[in-house]
């Protein structure tokens, strides 16, 4: 068992570091937060990094990686912030369903589109009835010649008004089948004739956005369907496993963030004449915030090692999700308490973790739905 990254992993962590440090000063990330706006100049910073072309094969432009290495460059953005991550992971993992599922000419056609930072993704599986009830989903395309017409409404679609963005929208062509077969995937653009977006007011994850994007008899042509109709669960099952594995790295990077800042706090605060991390109070919130933290990344560098692999590991990708966005949320809480009053403060950035990282037991899949899967795998199988 070999526990090391490769000198070119070390490598890549490093230039991700140093990235982010240049056009991602905590400053930087404080405005974009309290200001609500994306800077598109750290996209283009990722693009020309050839962090998009990462994890794709040398034949559509990419560089070959891995999801180790996916897994690295995320854990390096989150460790500055989860939520700028999302922009950044959002269009990777559509893009991934673009080159599984997409014929030749989708592959050429968006491919390079994406990796040239010219457009972005955004995941559209979520709709105000179909949640942790995925199969649920209300949005209708019908096909009208070359086209669709699309009607209904997504919601929480992360990144979905960003410039460029492209919403790859799962929607029922078929309401008589089994949700399975009823299901398809098609690529609708944000600025498309029929599609209006509302950015909404979220506890956390300001910068990318959370919205709300209806549809209303929106053409879009045939050939953005990608896996053909009716095969849109393939891809968003295939998606959904892959970007478990990874957000599990975001999570562990903010936690990472949020111990880090825990210490150094902990550290320089004096109380009753003594640094208050010598209480013992404090000290073993700090020794148990860094075991759970390891305890974490063990979990969540196997499932990206066996994903990497092309393993099946749904039990250890799920169990990654789940351990580690737990263990983020309930670490931010304890380094805000760790913090006092100046944890709660804007002008410090353990907010902004402890509001972000709210959102890691909910989305991609919530808690409970993690739980239920693996008792499933467990042979408790739910009614
Ligand atoms: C910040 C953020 C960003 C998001 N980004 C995206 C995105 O980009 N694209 C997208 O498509 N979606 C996105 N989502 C949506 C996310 O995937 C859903 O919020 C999630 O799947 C839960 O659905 P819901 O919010 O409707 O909650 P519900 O499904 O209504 O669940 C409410 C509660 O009931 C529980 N529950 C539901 N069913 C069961 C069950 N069978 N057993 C036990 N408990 C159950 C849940 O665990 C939860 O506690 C995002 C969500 C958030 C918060």
């Amino acid at each position: 068992m070999n526990f090391d990254f490769t000198e070119e992993q070390e490598m890549l962590r490093e230039s991700v570091i140093k990235l982010m440090a240049r056009h991602a000063p905590p400053e930087a990330v404080r405005k974009w937060d309290g200001d609500r706006s994306f800077p598109e100049e750290l996209y283009q910073a990722w693009v020309e990094a050839g962090l998009l072309r990462l994890p794709f094969p040398a034949e559509v432009g990419g560089l070959g990686g891995d999801a180790l290495d996916l897994a690295l460059v995320i854990y390096e953005l989150s460790r500055v912030s989860t939520d700028l991550t999302m922009a950044f992971a959002g269009s990777i993992f559509c893009g991934l369903n673009v080159l599984r599922k997409g014929t030749d000419e989708q592959r050429a056609y968006w491919l390079p589109r994406l990796l040239d930072g010219k457009i972005k993704f955004a995941i559209g599986i979520s709709e105000p009835d179909a949640g942790s009830d995925v199969g649920n989903i209300h949005t209708m395309a019908v096909r009208d010649g070359d086209r669709y017409i699309v009607n209904g409404q997504k919601l929480w679609t992360t990144g979905a008004g960003l410039k460029n963005s492209v919403i790859c929208a799962y929607v029922k062509t078929d309401k008589t089948v089994h949700y399975r077969k009823g299901v398809t995937h098609i690529l609708i653009d944000n600025d498309a004739p029929g599609v209006e977006l509302r950015k909404l007011g979220m506890l956390g994850r300001r910068t990318v956005g959370t919205y709300e994007v209806f549809l209303r008899d929106a053409p879009v042509d045939a050939d953005r369907v990608i896996g053909g109709e009716g095969g849109g669960w393939d891809c968003l099952m295939g998606g959904l496993q892959y970007e478990r594995a990874v957000s599990a790295a975001g999570n562990c990077g903010g936690a990472q963030a949020v111990l880090d800042l825990a210490v150094k706090y902990a550290g320089e605060r004096v109380q009753f004449g003594q640094p208050i991390g010598s209480f013992q109070a404090i000290g073993h919130m700090l020794a148990d915030m860094q075991s759970e933290l390891e305890a974490g990344k063990l979990l969540m560098w196997r499932a990206a090692w066996l994903a990497a692999q092309g393993r099946d590991a749904l039990r250890e990708i799920t169990q990654a999700k789940l351990y580690t966005s737990e263990m983020y949320a309930r670490h931010a809480n304890m380094g805000v308490q760790i913090m006092g009053g100046y944890g709660l403060n804007e002008e410090f950035d353990m907010q902004r973790y402890f509001r972000d990282s709210r959102s890691a037991t909910i989305a991609a899949g919530t808690s409970q739905t993690q739980r239920n899967l693996l008792a499933n795998l467990m042979g408790m199988k739910a009614r």
